[in-house]
């Protein structure tokens, strides 16, 4: 172990002549690898190359990202209704630093041309030098510039998203529990924009809690006070999983949930949202799953975007102006063969990576095989409820519980860690058996 760069060996010599080459002597050969972002994308890169760099000390790898874990968000729906507890979803990004170093802190600014990154952590700002940046910086919630919808709602992104989400819907219970039938439907309106994978998994989460928890324990709750509507642009849902989605609507529509198709959100304001043809919506809460956008400093950087700010990559995921940069994951723009947009999805993201991968090792090997990033996704699911989902695996559809079990196995096997898996299955066992728990915590 180096205590000065804070990483390990997995040999006694390689660890003499890191040494050497980088404190006694640094080598002019001596090449930076830095990646920004710890989700799938960042520590998939991270994984595979600090295999491939163990004993190589004339590499040196740092990973910068804001969060001191990774996160695995295609679970955020289960975490706002207590399913899951929150860090068995969270995985701290130190577990998978062997080789690398890892900094918590959030990059403000990079300089393409001198090759700097600006960090700003609660002790400072400093800057980063690389030889090749890795940049994989996920995407932030987006509201189309309007800035009362991002005052008057709640997003589904991270821990704390899904933690504010539950607390609320609790006391919105508690409150109409308090209250006169006639008054109830006031308080008990959720209204959900978005009828992508966050959007239509969270409305099936949330509904099925609140339904159960008002029959089990707020007696004096009338259930048809209870509204769950989601709001979604276009005339069907879930667009990633093509003609299941209409299963999964007609699921959500059994289950009480009102969808409300070719309607666009227009304004907010503290209880109602304003809906295109002149309509509008009254809400006790609001969860905005209505798009994303770049993150600022991605956006600002002085080469190719595509309209959400998401870089534009070649097909070797490089930026074409700056071969040693690579983008991948939500943030980057590919197309594939017949000139369409890879969904951004965790899968595409991790399959990316293992391309990144392959090409930085070759370009710090100064090779010129690159590998072209052509990738047929092996499937697509979705879960809308405790035991219902859409799943369409090599070419084979699923629905209902089916779809739902596929879904669990295949997101338990993709949790980072067997520590995490064990807690989630077992999450998942004391669900199958008891309601959900609706303590408040805040
Ligand atoms: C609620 C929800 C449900 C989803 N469900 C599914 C699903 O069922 N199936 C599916 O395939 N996909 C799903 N997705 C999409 C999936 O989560 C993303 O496609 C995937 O996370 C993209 O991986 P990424 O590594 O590009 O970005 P992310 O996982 O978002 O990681 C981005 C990383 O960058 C870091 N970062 C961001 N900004 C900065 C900064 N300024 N400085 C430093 N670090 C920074 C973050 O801390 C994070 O570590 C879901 C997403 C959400 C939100």
């Amino acid at each position: 172990m180096c205590r000065i760069c804070d990483i390990e060996f997995s040999k006694l010599q390689t660890w003499k002549h890191h040494q050497e080459h980088v404190h006694e002597n640094p080598s002019p050969l001596m090449k930076k690898i830095l990646i920004v972002g710890g989700g799938y994308a960042g520590v998939g890169v991270l994984n595979t190359i600090q295999k491939q760099f163990q004993d190589n000390v004339d590499v040196s790898i740092f990973i910068v990202s804001e969060n001191n874990f990774f996160l695995h968000t295609s679970m955020l729906p289960e975490l706002s209704t207590g399913t899951i507890e929150p860090r068995h979803i969270a995985t701290p990004i130190r577990n998978f630093c062997k080789r690398a170093r890892f900094y918590q802190a959030k990059v403000t600014h990079i300089d393409l041309d001198k090759k700097s990154v600006s960090i700003n952590t609660e002790s400072g700002n400093t800057k980063l030098e690389y030889d090749y940046l890795i940049i994989a910086a996920g995407t932030k919630t987006g509201f189309f510039g309007n800035e009362n919808l991002k005052k008057y709602s709640v997003t589904i992104k991270s821990l704390q998203d899904a933690s504010i989400i539950r607390n609320q819907i609790i006391k919105q219970l508690e409150l109409a529990d308090q209250q006169e039938i006639s008054k109830q439907a006031q308080l008990l309106s959720f209204v959900i924009v978005g009828g992508g994978f966050s959007g239509v998994e969270t409305t099936g989460e949330i509904n099925e809690f609140i339904h159960e928890s008002a029959e089990k324990y707020y007696r004096n709750i009338e259930s048809d006070s209870i509204r769950v509507s989601l709001i979604v642009a276009r005339d069907h849902i879930l667009p990633e999983i093509g003609n299941l989605g209409r299963y999964a609507a007609k699921s959500l529509e059994k289950s009480g949930v009102n969808i409300i198709y070719n309607t666009k959100v227009t304004d907010a304001d503290i209880s109602q949202v304003f809906l295109s043809g002149d309509n509008s919506l009254h809400y006790s809460m609001l969860i905005w799953a209505g798009g994303n956008e770049s993150q600022d400093f991605v956006q600002s950087l002085d080469v190719e975007h595509d309209k959400s700010g998401r870089l534009i990559v070649d097909k070797y995921l490089r930026l074409s102006k700056y071969p040693n940069v690579f983008a991948l994951g939500d943030c980057a723009y590919i197309l594939d063969s017949q000139n369409q947009p890879y969904p951004p999805t965790a899968q595409h993201a991790i399959r990316e990576a293992k391309i990144v991968s392959k090409n930085l090792i070759s370009s710090v090997h100064g090779s010129k095989k690159f590998t072209i990033f052509d990738y047929s996704s092996k499937g697509s699911m979705a879960k809308i409820g405790k035991r219902d989902g859409v799943a369409k695996m090599l070419g084979v559809n699923l629905t209902g519980f089916a779809a739902w079990f596929v879904w669990k196995q295949y997101y338990l096997s993709t949790l980072p860690v067997m520590e995490k898996r064990i807690r989630v299955g077992l999450d998942w066992f004391v669900d199958l058996f008891f309601p959900r728990d609706i303590t408040k915590l805040n």
